[in-house]
């Protein structure tokens, strides 16, 4: 029992997959330790437990679009890559996607998962209802606007096992993607903002050594009238032919590029959903600093770059809107986040990382909580206003704490 990646072995003593959410209740109930899990992608210990694992993979909860509203309902355990293609067919989209379809909808809800664009939260945003198991096997129902909402949606699984999730859908919408090569970081940074906002969701791919922003990737919607900032007249040239992110790696697994329009689902993943990641060999870790920081901090991670250089395959910058759930790590703020995909060597990761968190210690940056990083509670006690708040709520709903797991109570809750 690993996670995707294989640098987590869980130590749970059994994995149920319970068809129904009465099955759920009466493991819930019957258990002294258990802790919900999604699609095993994180690669912290944050889905571990010492008890019984509950998978919500083989949960059947049907997918149930109100037309009205435009709300779905949907099983935890759903991918994004399954939900999409039944909205698609209905006419409707979510409003964003992170670079993996295959990943679990309340195993990236809870994490805090996201994409990019200034105007896109994470997307736990999307979210207006939670169907939750409590520790007594009760099945609560946490809607938008309830006293206990914006604690119970990124609540990395401390809470209780979600069945079901209702979301916010959009009209459908297509995208075209493009991939530009060497953008001077000096243009980069002095034209920052414009740079992250020039569409619909842009990232940037870069090792943090030499002058230039090894790739541009821009997914502009196609009703949105085109980027707004030119990268080629500040130095950037276009892809002439598809590119993975990583150097050197063919592009057969990436969406599809150089600005052939297609449908969301197709084009605000990196990755495609047909293209199945066997056995991951990568650790990722992530960082989210206030925006207004973000210049400064790219700064202090290329100083640091030449450092990194042995175990970094790559890294991701990304722009994600401020949400108000109080352990999301773009809670409270517009965010600029630093994804590092590392080699799968956990020893030199860990050995690396504090140079990172010190980097960014002076914008108070908040770790992914599905990715590796090395800060505990009292660091980020700092950087999340209601981590306690938070803590006592878990306690109230989980008095005796069968949720609970050592690295929940290293980063989040506290002995
Ligand atoms: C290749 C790859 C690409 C990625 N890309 C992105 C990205 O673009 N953006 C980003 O932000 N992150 C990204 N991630 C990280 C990933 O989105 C998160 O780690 C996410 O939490 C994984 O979801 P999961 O279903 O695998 O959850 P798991 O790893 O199985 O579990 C994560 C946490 O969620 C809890 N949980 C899961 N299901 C439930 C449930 N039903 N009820 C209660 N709690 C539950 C678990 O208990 C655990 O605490 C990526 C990961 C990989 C491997």
């Amino acid at each position: 029992m690993h996670n995707w990646a294989g640098n987590v072995e869980y130590r749970a003593g059994e994995l149920r997959r319970p068809a129904s959410v009465d099955e759920v209740r009466e493991i819930v109930a019957s258990s002294r330790r258990v802790k919900a899990l999604g699609s095993r992608h994180s690669f912290s210990l944050v889905a571990d437990t010492d008890g019984v694992l509950v998978s919500t993979e083989a949960l059947d909860v049907p997918t149930e679009l109100d037309e009205a509203t435009g709300t779905v309902r949907v099983g935890a355990g759903s991918t994004h890559a399954a939900l999409a293609v039944e909205l698609q067919r209905r006419g409707r989209a979510l409003s964003n996607l992170a670079s993996l379809p295959h990943i679990s909808v309340a195993g990236a809800v809870q994490t805090g998962t996201h994409g990019s664009g200034a105007g896109n939260p994470a997307l736990s945003a999307a979210v207006s209802a939670v169907e939750i198991v409590r520790a007594d096997g009760a099945l609560e129902l946490v809607r938008r606007g309830d006293e206990a909402f914006a604690a119970s949606v990124v609540s990395v699984g401390a809470l209780g096992v979600v069945t079901a999730l209702e979301l916010d859908t959009v009209p459908t919408f297509d995208v075209v993607q493009t991939v530009h090569q060497g953008l001077p970081w000096t243009a980069a940074l002095e034209h920052f903002d414009a740079l992250m906002g020039r569409a619909y969701s842009v990232s940037l791919f870069t090792r943090y050594v030499g002058d230039d922003v090894d790739q541009v990737w821009t997914k502009a919607r196609v009703d949105d009238g085109g980027p707004t900032l030119d990268v080629e007249a500040l130095g950037a040239r276009p892809a002439e032919a598809a590119l993975h992110m990583l150097p050197d790696t063919a592009a057969d697994a990436v969406t599809p590029q150089l600005g052939v329009p297609g449908p969301w689902l197709e084009r605000l993943p990196h990755f495609r959903a047909e293209f199945t990641p066997s056995a991951g060999e990568e650790i990722q870790s992530e960082y989210l600093v206030a925006a207004e920081h973000a210049p400064a901090a790219i700064e202090a991670l290329r100083a640091i770059g030449p450092t990194l250089d042995h175990v970094l395959y790559v890294s991701e910058i990304r722009a994600v809107a401020a949400d108000d759930a109080w352990l999301s790590p773009s809670g409270g703020r517009q965010s600029i986040a630093f994804h590092f995909t590392w080699r799968r060597e956990t020893e030199a990761v860990l050995a690396v990382l504090p140079s990172i968190e010190a980097a960014l210690a002076p914008f108070d940056a908040r770790p992914h909580w599905g990715k590796v990083s090395t800060l505990v509670r009292d660091e980020l006690r700092g950087r999340y206003p209601r981590l306690d708040d938070f803590a006592a709520h878990a306690r109230a709903v989980d008095p005796e704490g069968r949720f609970r797991n050592a690295w929940l109570d290293e980063h989040v809750l506290g002995a």
